[in-house]
């Protein structure tokens, strides 16, 4: 394994949020910049979330491979927190 210097970390690991609106009834992940909490469904823009199972599930970060372009990663696992992220992801398309 060589871990290669052409991968930019673009963005600080960020929570990837969970929602099933319950309107809509999709399961969403939404990842964001802000911290802010959730307050609208985005898909149908239901906004009474009494009725929607909200969570966060684990984190995303955003590199850029030299070769490959922007790469967004995701670990949706409730074991994982953002904190979790050392900014040194391979990019998952070079070998
Ligand atoms: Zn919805
Ligand atoms: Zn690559």
């Amino acid at each position: 394994m060589t871990h290669s210097k052409k991968v930019t970390i673009l963005t600080c690991a960020k929570a990837i949020h969970k929602i099933h609106c319950g309107e809509c009834n999709w399961e969403q992940f939404i990842v964001a910049e802000t911290d802010a909490p959730l307050k609208t469904c985005p898909w149908c823009g239901w906004n009474d979330l009494n009725i929607s199972a909200i969570s966060k599930l684990g984190g995303s970060q955003n590199i850029h491979c030299e070769k490959h372009g922007d790469v967004t990663v995701m670990i949706p696992n409730e074991n994982m927190e953002v904190g979790d992220f050392m900014d040194n992801l391979f990019c998952p398309f070079c070998d």
